[in-house]
């Protein structure tokens, strides 16, 4: 509304009775005489002689969040504003960076430098900020909660601006298209990757196509080309979905354990699939399969398409079911031979450089999304007053957050240092040389988050553990952090097998 009409605080101070009743918060005076028999907290909330009539500033913001103010039923009570003052507060900010200490990484932290970032990659992330904020953000929320799979029109308005196929990292699928900025280095992914994950909504940023991101790359990287010609257009434009199916119920960490087998018929023309596969992101949804399958020469990794012999079914886990998760099984399904994916019988070295992205995309995600805890209890600790006191007052609570801001630190810095390796080595080489430090990265990384999630809770108390309101993203954020510790490699097994690939390049004659 146009609320230009001015008060005096005095004026608005005569209005303090439950016949007529109106406060100011944050320079704005509202009319809240038949709201407050609505109000959740009851009507004595406004008729304290602190607030009817009074600046309720911070008795609001100690119990609300900013964005209540911003809904329509909330802004037609406001009448006014208080004559000569501003607004002082925001909530989110649509499109701008955050200036709460440590919400954002340093290298978007205003008058700190970079030796990675460049122009193209501030140019990039400030187009994708817009992006997320204005378009992906609103259906992330509400997908979330519903359920659904991510609207088409998002994934419509991705496709057009090729975010699918940036999604998926520098190489030669990128020949041809215009790029959001021009050039695409392993920063820029990690640009997408860290804006992405700024929703706040775990099952819809898996929903969010996460599947293609860790089951297109062997179809782009081991695909036969008129495979790939076919493929690879649909599932850029956003017509098809395609999914990661290598785990089953009884090989999951142990990947090479997998039962589900293929065939070749007589004629060697087609493979024939038998089996299931279970925990598969995208796969209620997904039109191709990316499968581990154990052949007669070893393991092969096949592309299968959604036809005959393929059932796919919801399972339901503590996030959105908007991520599409599914058990997949496969009944005699028939596939082109011509859809072999790598060399037969060299679906290990396909899943091993397969892993090593998708864990550095996990790393890229779980570093910047623990800073939106830091940014949300920053903000908290000042708004939350307990024994007549903010919470940052108090040295525990700011002791807690030390250890918030050293983890998250750590993990991003570690984690552009790695980048900037995979910037400077091929495919090969990163398969070779960064299996063992991107598996400890994820390891800490999703160890750090936990505890981050843990200490947030803390924090918040009661609000912490509640769907909505305050604490609603140190919530969500608490239910969901685990996968990240499970997803793309446990953390045990990942600590494992770094410290046994340091192990391979051991000196035979090192002693004390
Ligand atoms: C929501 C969700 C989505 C998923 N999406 C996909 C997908 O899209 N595609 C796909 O193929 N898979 C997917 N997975 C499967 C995921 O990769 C596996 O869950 C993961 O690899 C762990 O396997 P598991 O659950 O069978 O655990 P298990 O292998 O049974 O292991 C259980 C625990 O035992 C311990 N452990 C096991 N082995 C070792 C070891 N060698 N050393 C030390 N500790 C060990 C670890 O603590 C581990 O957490 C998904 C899983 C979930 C839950």
């Amino acid at each position: 509304m146009a609320a230009t009409k001015t008060f005096t605080r005095e004026e608005v101070a005569k209005h303090n009775t439950a016949d007529d009743l109106w406060i100011i918060i944050d320079s704005k005076v509202y009319n809240v005489t038949r709201f407050k028999d609505l109000h959740p907290g009851g009507a004595h909330a406004f008729l304290d002689e602190d607030i009817a009539g009074q600046d309720a500033t911070e008795a609001f913001y100690g119990l609300h969040l900013h964005e209540v103010l911003e809904r329509p039923q909330y802004q037609r009570l406001q009448l006014g504003v208080v004559a000569g003052e501003q607004p002082q507060i925001y909530g989110k900010l649509a499109g701008a960076n955050s200036d709460v200490p440590y919400a954002e990484p340093s290298w978007l932290s205003e008058g700190y430098y970079s030796p990675y970032f460049k122009e193209s990659h501030r140019r990039l992330q400030k187009a994708v900020r817009e992006l997320v904020d204005e378009l992906i953000y609103p259906d992330a929320q509400a997908r979330e909660l519903d359920g659904k799979r991510p609207s088409q029109s998002v994934i419509d308005r991705m496709a057009e601006l090729n975010v699918h196929a940036m999604r998926m990292g520098p190489g030669k699928h990128l020949k041809g298209l215009t790029l959001m900025n021009g050039v695409f280095d392993y920063f820029h992914e990690l640009v997408f990757n860290q804006e992405f994950v700024r929703c706040g909504a775990r099952g819809y940023g898996d929903g969010l196509n996460a599947g293609c991101v860790i089951g297109l790359p062997p179809m782009l990287n081991f695909g036969a080309p008129a495979l790939r010609a076919r493929v690879v257009p649909e599932v850029f434009s956003g017509k098809k979905f395609i999914c990661l199916a290598v785990s089953e119920a009884h090989a999951g960490s142990d990947v090479f354990g997998l039962q589900t087998t293929a065939e070749k018929t007589a004629d060697g023309k087609f493979w024939v699939v038998n089996g299931h596969k279970k925990w598969i992101t995208n796969g209620v949804f997904a039109d191709y399969f990316t499968v581990g399958c154990k052949t007669e020469d070893g393991f092969t990794v096949i592309l299968v398409e959604r036809g005959a012999g393929v059932e796919t079914k919801p399972i339901k886990t503590s996030y959105s079911a908007a991520a599409g998760t599914a058990f997949v099984t496969f009944d005699n399904v028939r596939v082109p031979v011509e859809n072999t994916l790598g060399e037969e019988g060299g679906g290990i070295f396909v899943m091993l450089s397969n892993f090593n992205h998708e864990r550095w995309v996990m790393c890229c995600c779980s570093a910047r999304s623990q800073r939106l805890l830091i940014e949300a209890c920053m903000k908290w600790i000042h708004q939350r007053k307990a024994f007549g006191k903010p919470l940052a007052s108090l040295a525990v609570v700011r002791a807690k957050l030390a250890q918030m801001i050293a983890r998250t630190e750590s993990v991003q810095h570690w984690l552009e240092s790695i980048t900037y390796q995979m910037c400077n080595m091929s495919y090969k080489e990163q398969a070779n040389k960064l299996a063992g430090p991107l598996a400890f990265l994820k390891m800490y990384s999703t160890r750090c988050a936990q505890q981050t999630a843990v200490d947030a809770v803390q924090m918040f108390g009661g609000r912490g553990v509640t769907q909505s309101g305050m604490g609603r993203l140190i919530e969500h954020y608490y239910r969901t952090v685990p996968f990240d510790g499970l997803l793309g490699g446990a953390e045990d097994v990942l600590a494992d097998l770094g410290v046994r690939q340091a192990m391979r390049g051991m000196p035979k004659n090192a002693r004390l």
